[in-house]
């Protein structure tokens, strides 16, 4: 079965949503707007409607029947700061934030779905439709479920679609297992000691000890992960210095370490501390590091990926189901989500990405024509869990 026959008609009003979300993004936790559209939508569509969960957190639910069963079906409603390049109508109307992530289409298609469910209920049990904010580093997935998400809205299960460029559309793939990587952040403070840069011999230049520890930090991964298990530690800034003839005090190195093992995880920590302080010490600086563990690597439960993959499959016909593609070091905060219910996250094709880009680029454009079918394969996952739930 294709693309639902009611939802080919929402393609108008749910691409219009889709561009007026785009054209006014919000960041982390800032969500206002979005969530104010988003609630007065589904109260448009007769679901009951819950505010305020992590801020800018909406929730909307429909009950049918008297079944106890409950899924939970999730969108992220955050943008970038990033300042947009493309110069279409829909553009972001505000400098410096950008819907560069497609998450206007999740919200989009979770809304288009909510309208499907609510007017037809073709099924026995609630849906939970969970828009939350801060996907993109705040932690909007974790404030939700630390502040009773699923204690307000039990689920027995949750499912995400996140739009992928470079699969086409009427694709989606379903991986078991790991999907996304663990994200962290890490901070490397060196202390050396300030002198004028004609007379380097009279201070310690944090500048060689941090471009020492760069190189070095490039070992973690090449020489101590095991080869079989994947790793990424990237520089995200180096920030010292203010004159052309001053070697300064200080360096300040940040970055994102990625994983999908705990091991591993640890690993990377424990280098990164070693790294920084043995090079430090080498030249007579001192140099602490401090790792913060982000998001949690994104694990599909098996069961509900193979059942997520056979409902897909009903709309996108089987050989459109991906079932063999790669995990991504990308990270996601869904994974809260999945570490306290079952379910799992899918990716949904997206085309080759407006002018040829990835996610997080400045001319990256959600595509409308992947909405009928994300909107589907929501709807249908609503009504064969609970269907299934019910024998
Ligand atoms: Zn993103
Ligand atoms: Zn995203």
């Amino acid at each position: 079965m294709p693309v639902i026959a009611e939802v080919h008609d929402y393609q108008d009003e749910l691409t219009a949503i889709r561009r007026d979300i785009h054209a006014h993004p919000e960041l982390a936790f800032a969500e206002r707007r979005t969530a104010d559209l988003v609630a007065t939508k589904l109260a448009e569509f007769d679901c009951e409607v819950h505010c305020g969960l992590a801020g800018t957190g909406v929730v909307g639910t429909i009950r049918h029947g008297n079944s106890p069963a409950a899924i939970g079906l999730r969108a992220d409603m955050d943008a970038l700061p990033i300042q947009e390049l493309n110069d279409f109508v829909h553009r972001s109307t505000d400098d410096g934030k950008m819907h560069a992530c497609g998450h206007d289409g999740h919200t989009t298609m979770l809304l288009g779905a909510a309208r499907y469910l609510a007017a037809t209920g073709n099924f026995d049990g609630a849906v939970h439709l969970i828009f939350q904010p801060a996907e993109e580093g705040g932690g909007g997935g974790r404030v939700m479920v630390e502040q009773g998400l699923f204690d307000k809205f039990p689920c027995d299960a949750v499912f995400a679609i996140h739009n992928k460029p470079g699969i086409a559309v009427g694709h989606i793939a379903a991986k078991p297992g790991p999907l996304l990587a663990a994200s962290d952040r890490w901070d490397i403070h060196i202390k050396g000691h300030g002198t004028h840069a004609a007379h380097p011999h009279l201070g310690i230049d944090p500048f060689v000890v941090g471009a020492e520890i760069v190189l070095a930090l490039q070992t973690i991964a090449s020489r101590s992960v095991d080869p079989l298990d994947s790793a990424v530690i990237s520089i995200g800034f180096m920030k010292g210095g203010s004159a052309y003839n001053v070697i300064p005090d200080t360096l300040h190195i940040g970055g994102t370490a990625r994983s999908f093992c705990p091991e591993v995880q640890d690993l990377i920590e424990r280098r990164i501390g070693q790294i920084a302080r043995g090079v430090a010490a080498l030249h007579g600086a001192v140099a602490e590091a401090d790792y913060r563990r982000s998001y949690p690597p994104t694990i599909n439960h098996p069961a509900e990926t193979e059942f997520a993959a056979e409902v897909a499959a009903e709309i996108c016909s089987a050989e459109r189901v991906i079932r063999d593609i790669a995990p991504s070091m990308g990270g996601e905060d869904f994974s809260f989500m999945l570490n306290a219910r079952r379910g799992a996250m899918l990716w949904l094709g997206n085309g080759p990405g407006e002018g040829d880009c990835f996610l997080h680029n400045a001319r990256y454009d959600f595509n409308d024509a992947a909405l009928p079918i994300g909107v589907s394969f929501f709807v249908r996952l609503a009504e064969r869990f609970l269907e299934k739930a019910a024998r």
